[in-house]
């Protein structure tokens, strides 16, 4: 699609689909997506050892008052791998320009971006094994194995073995990845981001396809790939969760040629330069306007997401009254003392569940949307703790999200909500770049 991404279609679209299946025309239903570029080494890591990218881009570090955060590509720099259809040159990379637009309805910045960064990666002894200890590995890549060196700095779409989706092709980012997904290809984003944004008083649904925009004009997703226990509707996937292996060594990838994070990047963190030192930087921004930091909330310390999972035991309030069964769902996930209505079947927790891509994962309780619950107590507490948008507002910040992980070892692993939460905290727009869903996950 080289068309600006229309939120609806591209939504059903992946409500067919799933965003990280593939979409290749002659096949039907779930395909082998078969990545494996293990997120736990890569995307999730903060370890994975990212050269620093975006230093060849201005406006990596940048924060002049008209071009606020983006990473603006003002040196006309073309990407290495992933080509122009027409002409066989590089897409240009990152943001082409940003302005402000002045309307009935307030002032916007508008960013027009190709959806392809450059980021870069430097292949560590770390990334190197994490990729290898893949579950399929030996199917996941072309030789069994990455082909790439320690030490090697590896730029966005560049081949590094992976048996990618045919669509791919060459000039189109093969083997950068994971079998499964389709290649991202240059868009012609053109958005609107309110800067005054308003609190809004609906329950305004994040929805599939694009529900924001990060620094380097890629796109913000969500939770979820449309995708349901045995296509139930009721257990929803986390794509972060249930798609660990269907990204690249960024931690995103593309759904109708639109290349997106559902969660945090060490890339970004990198091309933003944020070493969590202090209160994050300005990730990217929400359709409604808030921007959306990096997860940390000081130094040392993560902002914390509010968001916890429910007790599967028999004798919990949040459980369905035997031991370990998925057999209920929550009244209302942001009132846990409604109790519990009785709902299809999913996997019992613990159990073993094999993804669209035919990896086998355990289904703890957190694996799928329907096991979390808003905990009011804890974002009453303040300070780190978020609110059920997954946002605050402190010193002189105003309202905003944050990406959340939770850190353990020194690795970063993607925390519920991911980013925006279920809902937006703010108002959209009528020249917004998502619209509210009909209900998160659920089909439209
Ligand atoms: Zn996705
Ligand atoms: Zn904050």
């Amino acid at each position: 699609m080289r068309s600006a991404v229309k939120p609806l279609l591209l939504a059903v679209m992946l409500a067919l689909h799933g965003c990280g299946s593939s979409s290749d025309s002659n096949q039907a239903g779930p395909v082998d997506n078969g990545r494996s570029a293990d997120t736990g080494g890569a995307a999730t890591g903060s370890g994975s050892g990212s050269s620093g990218s975006g230093g060849s881009s201005s406006g990596g570090d940048g924060s002049s008052a008209a071009q606020g955060p983006w990473v603006l590509n003002d040196g006309s720099q073309r990407s290495r791998f992933i080509l122009e259809q027409n002409t066989g040159l590089g897409v240009l990379v990152n943001v082409q320009s940003v302005s402000t637009e002045s309307t009935n309805s307030g002032d916007f910045t508008r960013v027009i971006a190709s959806g392809i960064p450059d980021y870069q990666v430097l292949a560590t002894a770390d990334l190197i094994a994490a990729l290898n200890s893949r579950p399929k590995a030996g199917s996941d890549f072309n030789g069994g194995s990455v082909s790439i060196s320690e030490g090697e700095v590896i730029d966005f779409g560049q081949d590094i073995g992976f048996a990618s989706n045919n669509s791919c092709e060459t000039n189109a980012g093969y083997g950068y990845w994971p079998p499964g997904p389709v290649c991202p290809e240059e868009l012609d984003r053109d958005a609107y981001l309110p800067q005054q944004p308003e609190e809004t008083d609906e329950d305004c649904e994040t929805g599939l396809g694009v529900i924001g925009l990060w620094v380097n004009g890629t796109s913000v997703y969500n939770w979820g790939d449309g995708q349901s226990y045995s296509n139930q509707g009721t257990w929803y996937n986390l794509a972060p969760i249930a798609e660990q292996y269907d990204v690249d060594i960024c931690g995103g990838h593309a759904a109708q040629g639109d290349y997106h994070h559902h969660f945090y990047s060490s890339c970004l963190a990198d091309m933003v330069d944020d070493a969590g030192n202090g209160h994050s930087p300005i990730y990217g921004y929400a359709a409604d306007g808030y921007p959306i930091y990096g997860p940390w909330f000081e130094d040392g310390q993560l902002a914390i997401s509010a968001w916890v999972t429910r007790d599967y035991s028999a004798d919990s309030t949040t459980g369905c009254g035997v031991d370990n069964q998925r057999s209920c769902t929550l009244v209302d996930p942001y009132d846990v003392s409604r109790g519990v209505q009785s709902a299809s079947r999913g996997p019992d927790v613990g159990a073993a569940v094999t993804t669209l891509s035919r990896n086998t994962l355990e289904a703890y309780s957190g694996y799928y949307h329907e096991d979390y619950y808003w905990d009011a107590a804890l974002t009453a507490q303040g300070g780190a703790y978020l609110d059920q948008y997954n946002g605050h507002d402190h010193d002189d910040l105003g309202y905003h999200y944050h990406v959340t992980v939770t850190e353990e070892g020194g690795k970063l692993t993607p925390a519920y909500p991911f980013i925006i939460g279920d809902r937006f905290a703010g108002k959209l727009q009528d020249n917004s770049l998502a619209q509210c869903s009909a209900g998160a996950g659920r089909p439209f």
